[in-house]
């Protein structure tokens, strides 16, 4: 029986792991399916406070961890399959293997979304990438593409034409979800070329195992046509990782739990941390805060049932 089981490896559950740790709790971390989280695929990380010169993602999370470890934190690999929740100790089967806890502390984050064509995802690695911040440098003087209409894919598009001698940004309408400041930008860029009402139906090529482009289609026109491309980039969202949970912690219509206020869910005794819950902020220092507080929290509760 563990005092708590944190879920996920991000900054979130580091933190939490850091503070839990450090507070003789002896928390198991289950590292789950992106070890690291979302931080273990970013290069440089310039606005994490206390790094005045700058660290990489991987490194940081890397310190996070062993800084965990050093107070007694627990790291097992491993994806939580399911849990039980509404009874106590809470249940976790992490792959197969089921573990007991007075807590816990669900910080599994938020994947990228992907169009779901299985040609993108047989190219992912090969020209297909959610991360323009990792991958951005491979397409110097190439032909980019940015799939999306929110802030990330202008972010994104204004950060690529750094490398690429062309960006075109394809978005399934003509109305942008991206706020105004970030969507002026990117239309005062020249080197970025907005194709809206635009959908991707293809991407290129499978038998040369790298992308050569996509086929697009106009949904207004119903016209279809297909635009040489090197580097295809998602920047449609993030899906959170709440499917063990759904049906006894309260989630919001996309999934996201529902904060009651602090690090607390509907239930008590487990906490949420990070992009989880967070669908605004999605920093890694708003993921560690949120990991910080999950853990006093977690802490106070288990006090309260005198642990
Ligand atoms: P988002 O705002 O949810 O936008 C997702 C975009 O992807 C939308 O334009 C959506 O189209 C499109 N999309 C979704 N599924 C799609 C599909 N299957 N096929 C084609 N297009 C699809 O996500 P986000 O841009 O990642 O932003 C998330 C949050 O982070 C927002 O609150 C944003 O403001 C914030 N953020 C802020 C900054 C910044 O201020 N620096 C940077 C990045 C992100 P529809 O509009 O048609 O649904």
């Amino acid at each position: 029986m563990r005092n708590v089981i944190i879920l996920g490896s991000g900054c979130a559950g580091n933190t939490a792991a850091i503070y839990a740790a450090r507070a003789g709790l002896n928390p198991l971390v289950v590292i789950g399916q992106e070890p690291g989280g979302q931080l273990s695929i970013t290069t440089e990380v310039e606005n994490f406070p206390g790094f005045p010169e700058g660290i990489q993602g991987p490194d940081l999370v890397e310190n996070m961890k062993k800084q965990a470890e050093r107070f007694g934190a627990e790291f097992i690999y491993g994806t939580v399959q399911e849990a039980n929740l509404t009874e106590r100790p809470f249940r976790i089967d992490v792959d197969g293997e089921w573990h007991e806890a007075r807590a816990v502390i669900i910080a599994t984050g938020a994947s990228a979304r992907w169009l779901g064509l299985p040609s993108e995802h047989k190219l992912i690695g090969h020209g297909v990438s959610s991360c323009a911040t990792c991958d951005g440098a491979f397409y110097k003087g190439q032909l980019v593409m940015v799939v999306g209409g929110g802030d990330s894919a202008m972010e994104e598009a204004n950060f690529l034409t750094r490398f690429g001698r062309q960006v075109t940004l394809v978005h399934r309408r003509d109305q942008f979800r991206a706020s105004k400041i970030m969507l002026d930008r990117a239309r005062a860029n020249p080197k970025i070329k907005f194709m809206p009402n635009t959908v991707v139906e293809e991407v290129y090529d499978i038998s040369k195992n790298v992308v050569t482009g996509a086929r697009l289609r106009n949904t207004v026109e119903n016209r279809t046509w297909d635009e040489p491309v090197d580097g295809f980039f998602l920047a449609i969202g993030h899906i959170p990782n709440t499917k063990p949970f759904a049906g006894q912690i309260d989630l919001d219509p996309d999934g996201y739990i529902l904060s009651k206020g602090g690090a607390r869910t509907n239930l008590t005794g487990v906490f949420h941390a990070g992009d989880v819950q967070d669908r605004t902020y999605r920093q890694a220092i708003t993921a560690a805060g949120a990991g910080c507080m999950a853990a006093i929290e977690a802490e106070r509760f288990l006090e309260a049932e005198g642990h």
